[in-house]
């Protein structure tokens, strides 16, 4: 058996011994190990070996954690500081982050095996949103209406929901911690925190940083643990206001679910089965670059993966040509390697999972033109570079999230059949659509049902734009001009000031 993909021994124990391995729970201002003593052993998909231990928290954990975050909410200072003095938090956290850019990207490339450089890039994304969420934070307000009445005055306030639960999948783990907490804060809610059991190192790393910081005690309660024993009843605990939830629409509809006994808001990030269409005029060097990043891109475990791509018939089988002709060049390797494109699977069932869509691809009768399966390596678990070509929009490939390094090529005859196709799916997350023709290019993009639409481009982001799914991919949006405002309540104050006269019961 050849061995495909090769790990540097010594770059590991560099890696090791500069980040932290061992992780207490955060709560109450204070790290603490989990009251039962239990612990979650994290091994590296990409080199097998362990790289971190967790506290595993139980109902007692929670319980003090929700405590402390009701009381600090109650009665602690953060909500009634300024947002000035918020805003100036959420700077020194961005600073502190961005000092040890170095730790929490080695931190999660670690622990879920994604590419050193990867996980740079999400780091400094995330240092980006800590500070927009701070400029946000001075920004907040309402509205008034001086038009209800001569003597009357209608004030709408935004107050703090309260406390929100923080959940969060191992995919991007400090990116999307970073979607939300900044903004929850900024807006004066208190939080408790519960990242995947798979990647929380980073997420508990960042209390550290909030302690240091100075953020108040309660505010911020960080738990790793596992969604039954600890995120389902973060979503119906009495003491919740608000979910944050970002995971698979499976569970996502269990925590709405669950959630309805007590009628909290959710907020919901779920999956996605994003097209990329290509028109026979679109920049097809631009195109294919697109193609091979949105299937590959983070192993393929990516919500916004761009790898169910639709290809006019004119040109498809010169562009798949290519396109496996590139695929066949990424480079799949040692996550700490900065030359690596793809790294490990998160796990090994994980891994077995998407070797199943494409077996299952293959049975329905599609061309597995590349790749298709896991690929020998010195520790982890690896997949090489799949694509599926002739597949049908019927088929599971072509619907399901498969979250593997899998491309799906399908072909279309007309925009109107791309556009049946690619809103045929579930999801509504993302889409690409490609062509140098205007009317092409942007009537395709305003027909397509999904929360961002690239047009010659793609996976681009900006905190300043609102980020989230249409139909099973989610509920509302993150980012934005109005992320703050998602973690308030709408408050009427209708003013009367003037004389009074007797308006119902005659005197
Ligand atoms: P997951 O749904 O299995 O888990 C997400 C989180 O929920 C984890 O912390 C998990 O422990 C917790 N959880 C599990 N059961 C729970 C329960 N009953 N109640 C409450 N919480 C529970 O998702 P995952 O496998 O960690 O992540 C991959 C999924 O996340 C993919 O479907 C992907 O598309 C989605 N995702 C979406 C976005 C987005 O922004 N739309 C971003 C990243 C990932």
């Amino acid at each position: 058996m050849t061995i495909a993909v090769r790990l540097d021994q010594t770059r590991l124990s560099a890696a090791l011994a500069s980040v932290p391995q061992t992780h207490e729970l955060f709560i109450g201002g204070r790290f603490a190990p989990a009251a039962s003593g239990k612990t979650i052993e994290r091994l590296s998909p990409g080199h097998g070996v362990r790289v971190a231990t967790y506290a595993e928290a139980g109902a007692a954990d929670l319980d003090r954690a929700l405590d402390a975050a009701r009381k600090a909410f109650d009665h602690g200072p953060w909500p009634a500081m300024t947002g000035a003095e918020r805003s100036r938090l959420l700077h020194k956290v961005a600073d502190l982050v961005e000092a040890k850019l170095e730790i929490f990207a080695t931190l999660d490339s670690l622990e879920s095996g994604k590419p050193i450089s990867q996980a740079r890039g999400e780091m400094a994304g995330a240092v980006d949103i800590w500070r927009y969420a701070a400029g946000l934070a001075r920004d907040l307000h309402g509205e008034s209406y001086t038009t209800i009445g001569a003597n009357k005055l209608g004030v709408v306030v935004r107050d703090p929901i309260g406390v929100v639960s923080i959940i969060t999948p191992w995919n991007f783990p400090f990116l999307i911690v970073s979607q939300k907490l900044p903004f929850a804060l900024a807006a004066g809610c208190t939080a408790v925190v519960k990242p995947s059991e798979m990647t929380s190192g980073s997420t508990l790393l960042l209390g550290r940083v909030l302690a240091e910081a100075g953020l108040p005690e309660g505010v911020v309660n960080i738990l790793s643990g596992y969604g039954p024993e600890i995120g389902a009843p973060m979503t119906t605990d009495a003491r919740v206001d608000m979910i944050s939830f970002t995971g698979s629409t499976r569970v996502g509809k269990a925590a709405m679910a669950a959630a309805s006994s007590t009628l909290k808001k959710m907020s919901m990030e779920l999956g996605g089965k994003n097209p990329q269409l290509i028109f026979p005029d679109a920049d097809m060097d631009a195109a294919l670059d697109a193609a091979v990043f949105g299937s590959y891109f983070n192993a393929g475990e990516c919500c916004n993966a761009g790898s169910r791509l639709l290809v006019h018939q004119d040109i498809a089988a010169a562009f798949e040509a290519e396109f496996v002709e590139r695929s066949s060049r990424v480079v799949v390797g040692d996550p700490l390697d900065p030359k690596t494109l793809v790294g490990a699977l998160i796990s090994p069932q994980h891994l077995a999972l998407v070797e199943g869509h494409v077996a299952n691809a293959r049975a329905e009768g599609a061309n597995v033109a590349l790749g298709g399966s896991r690929l020998e390596s010195e520790g982890g678990q690896f997949m090489a570079a799949t694509v599926v070509a002739g597949a049908k929009p019927s088929m599971a490939i072509a619907r399901d999230e498969v979250f593997g390094p899998v491309a799906t090529l399908m072909r279309f005859s007309s925009a109107d059949e791309a556009v049946s196709i690619a809103n045929g799916a579930e999801y509504g997350l993302s889409a690409s659509v490609w062509s140098r023709d205007f009317d092409t290019a942007v009537g395709v993009s305003k027909r397509l049902r999904a929360g961002t639409v690239w047009t010659n481009t793609f996976m681009d982001g900006a905190a300043e734009l609102p980020f989230g799914g249409f139909r099973q991919s989610g509920i509302g949006r993150e980012l934005g001009r109005n992320a703050v405002a998602d973690y308030t309540e709408e408050k009427t104050l209708h003013l009367h000031c003037g004389p009074r006269t007797a308006w119902w019961l005659p005197r």
